[in-house]
């Protein structure tokens, strides 16, 4: 049983906190800015039922699917402030940047392009999850330190993907916003330790096999953690294709509207694996109603450190952010 109580709602709160306490039961509190749960453990049918008895105005859910994530629970769409004047959620961001965080010069010019477009996020892998361990498997802590440094110098926001939860506080100190990759969706104990310990927001992609049940699912474990500012991240399913990398499920962008309150962004670099469909289905994602875009770009793609064939160089970056501010204007 869940119970969500507006932030108004203190005496009441206190009532069945007090309650609870004397039955002895099992439960756990969790703070949102907007309002405040309490995440009944105790299995007690009778328990339960006194307190739907005793407390009938409160707003009571059962735990069958995911709940905190949906529309059910909190009808408005989430807002995520990324940084002071810079929401998700509400209008169309794009995050770019290398698969993989590069030497400084290249990284010095990849800010400097992101900048001139205001772009305000950069995105950089550092700890790689590479399919073969032959290939280059990211600079790791120093790859971290170097998107700090752009982030200083460039006043620019920063991503990375974690890999492995022991390294949650290394990224603390370096990263805005925190991703978890779509081989990591699953991955429930890492996602139990980001919710418990990271309140920055946190990209959670989606698997190459997974539901849109099972993505929510894996969203529920981190908002049931305490940390609400999660971006859905659709970036392309296993299927038959094979003129694509993956097969870039645009419909779930609109299923999860309905399903869901948190904000969904794509990424089509991942979702096809060729540079020349990035522009058109980055066109397509705003069109569907996507809160954004996460694209891979490199001065030169051809001598990116991983990933190059689906990474566009920065001219057609600018390019397509000019078609982006077009359709902006139209619809
Ligand atoms: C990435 O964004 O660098 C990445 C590895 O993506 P995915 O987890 O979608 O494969
Ligand atoms: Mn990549």
């Amino acid at each position: 049983m869940i119970i969500k109580f507006d932030n108004q709602e203190t005496q009441i709160k206190e009532k069945l906190l007090n309650y609870l306490r004397n039955e002895k039961a099992l439960f756990k509190e969790i703070v949102f800015p907007q309002y405040q749960v309490i995440n009944l453990l105790s299995r007690d049918d009778n328990l339960k039922e006194n307190v739907k008895r005793n407390f009938s105005s409160l707003k009571i859910f059962n735990k069958d699917g995911y709940l905190l994530v949906s529309r059910k629970f909190q009808n408005e769409d989430t807002v995520i402030e990324l940084s002071e004047g810079l929401t998700i959620g509400d209008s169309f961001q794009i995050i770019a940047g290398p698969c993989s965080v590069e030497d400084e010069k290249t990284m010095d010019t990849i800010a400097k392009a992101l900048k001139k477009l205001n772009i305000k996020v950069l995105r950089g892998g550092t700890y790689k999850p590479r399919t073969s361990p032959y290939d280059f498997q990211g600079l790791e802590e120093e790859g971290l330190k170097r998107l700090s440094a752009v982030k200083e110098k460039d006043n620019l926001l920063v991503v990375s993907e974690i890999l492995d939860h022991n390294l949650i506080d290394l990224y603390n100190q370096h990263v805005d916003i925190f991703q978890v990759g779509a081989r990591n969706m699953q991955n429930y104990a890492l996602l139990k330790a980001l919710a418990k310990k990271v309140s920055k927001p946190i990209i959670l992609k989606r698997a190459a096999n997974a539901t849109i049940y099972e993505w929510l699912m894996s969203a529920e474990y981190l908002m049931l953690g305490g940390n609400i500012k999660i971006i859905l991240c659709e970036r392309g399913l296993k299927t038959i294709s094979e003129e694509t990398r993956n097969t870039l499920d645009l419909s779930a962008v609109l299923a999860l509207k309905k399903l869901t309150h948190l904000p969904v962004i794509v990424d089509p670099s991942h979702g096809s694996g060729r540079s020349d469909m990035i522009a058109g289905l980055s066109l397509a994602s705003f069109v569907v109603g996507a809160s954004g875009v996460m694209i891979e770009v490199h001065p030169n793609p051809a001598q990116a450190t991983s990933d190059g064939f689906q990474a566009i160089s920065l001219s057609a970056l600018e390019e397509l952010v000019l078609k982006i501010n077009k359709l902006k204007r139209c619809l």
